[in-house]
């Protein structure tokens, strides 16, 4: 089974590119998903990131209060690196345990952090969704209503494109028109299915 690992900045149009590939019949599995899947009430997981930072981080319903954990990672790096090591095998494992169960021509996973030097093994393929960081800041602002400091702050705390880039076997550019894009998938996805036949 072919697979794929769709990244890019955020903003960049990955959930919109994961989208098109469903469309077109290839399998698509979320990371983004299975991290929340994860964390459900009564997971080990919840526990765990618990037993690390404390009960400040549910809600009163007892659910993870995901603004007061970003709050906690985006103060402090040690934090973040204790959930990233409780996280990341997690998700990681679950994503590979998803993925030899699903069927399709061939599988997109979806992972934003692909690049970090993680992932080893797990996808045959990176495909990255690039696009200008100007348009990354316009795209944050229209669809979360970030202001334009916010939007670069968060760009600045992401892998850089240049790291990105360097880690792709294959671009998408996305800094034109929808219909653009659906074509660049359109082409990938012939691509993908003549890869998957000889894989
Ligand atoms: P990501 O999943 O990488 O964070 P999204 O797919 O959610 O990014 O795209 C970010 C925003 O930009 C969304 O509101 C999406 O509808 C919009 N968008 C993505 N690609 C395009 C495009 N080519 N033209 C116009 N809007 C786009």
């Amino acid at each position: 089974m072919l697979r794929v690992g769709l990244t890019g900045g955020i903003a960049s149009g990955k959930s919109t590119v994961a989208s098109l590939f469903t469309e077109r019949g290839a399998t698509v599995i979320d990371t983004d998903r299975i991290a929340r899947e994860v964390v459900e009430p009564g997971m080990p997981t919840l526990a765990a990131l618990v037993n690390a930072l404390g009960g400040g981080i549910l809600d009163r319903d007892g659910r993870l209060d995901r603004a007061a954990l970003r709050r906690r990672l985006f103060a402090d790096a040690v934090t973040r690196r204790t959930v990233e090591s409780i996280l990341h095998p997690v998700i990681l494992a679950e994503l590979d345990r998803q993925a030899g169960r699903a069927q399709g021509p061939y599988q997109v996973l979806v992972v934003p952090l692909l690049v970090d030097g993680r992932h080893e093994g797990l996808v045959d393929r990176v495909l990255v969704v690039d696009c200008s960081e100007e348009t990354q800041i316009r795209r944050l602002m229209a669809r979360d209503g970030e202001t334009r400091e916010n939007a670069i702050h968060m760009l600045a705390s992401q892998v850089s494109r240049e790291l990105r880039l360097a880690a792709a076997d294959d671009v998408i550019v996305n800094d034109g028109a929808p219909e653009e894009l659906a074509a660049q998938v359109a082409g990938f996805d012939r691509k993908y299915r003549e890869l998957a036949a000889v894989h």
